[in-house]
């Protein structure tokens, strides 16, 4: 169960997606437009955002971008359109989720339910990350899965970090190049294909059975974690 912060201008929408999520055992804070979001991300803490595309002062993507920048936070945008391009935009930004208007109540509350539970990362003591199987290092960039320390290249060592640190989300080639080389302009998107495939065999290697590496064919990737 979470905090949501819910940004939809529109009220009969905003109502119907209040009552669903309480009823589902959340608690939610609904702003009307971006300013108010961006007060409410300054007094409270939230573990998911619901934001619609279409707002009066600014747009879900562009809010999107600018609540990132200050605190990590899941997001699911709303849009009337589900144009593909609009899709990838989303997912460029850093969106976990997208649901086309008319949506039905049920499939939000999934949804959320599925985005919180990617969320829940767990902080050990010692400075260690654990998410579902994973157990990150960053001061040492040491990864292990299913209790095996990984023998990592440089590159698959960043791009497993970085898909760590946002599970479930679809990160682009571009993203993922942007995060992990130097010099993103000198890398191709054959050269992240080509790191993430070693990086699956070591995987595979690992834990046999499981697959958590998702490709998203013309988007990028995700990685499963529990
Ligand atoms: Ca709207």
């Amino acid at each position: 169960m979470g905090a949501i912060l819910l940004v939809e201008d529109e009220i009969a929408i905003a109502e119907t997606v209040i009552y669903a999520l309480q009823a589902d055992g959340h608690t939610v804070r609904h702003c009307l437009d971006g300013q108010q979001a961006r007060a409410a991300v300054h007094d409270a803490v939230f573990d998911l955002a619901i934001l619609d595309v279409g707002l009066p002062d600014v747009s879900g993507f562009a809010l999107c971008g600018e609540l990132r920048r200050s605190v990590p936070l899941p997001v699911i945008f709303l849009t009337a359109q589900a144009a593909e391009s609009e899709r990838v935009l989303g997912f460029d930004l850093g969106a976990d989720d997208y649901i086309a208007k008319p949506f039905s109540l049920r499939e939000l509350v999934a949804r959320v339910r599925v985005a919180l539970r990617r969320g829940a990362v767990q902080q050990t003591g010692d400075g260690v990350t654990r998410t579902g199987a994973f157990e990150h290092d960053a001061d040492g960039r040491r990864i292990r899965y299913h209790g095996h320390a990984l023998d990592l290249t440089r590159y698959e060592y960043g791009l497993l970090a970085a898909l760590l640190a946002r599970p479930g989300a679809v990160l682009s080639r571009l993203q993922l190049m942007e995060r992990v080389w130097e010099d993103a302009a000198e890398t191709g998107d054959r050269t992240v294909d080509t790191h993430v495939k070693t990086l699956r065999a070591k995987l595979r290697a690992a834990a046999p059975a499981a697959d958590p590496l998702r490709t998203h064919r013309g988007v990028g990737y995700s990685l499963d974690v529990d």
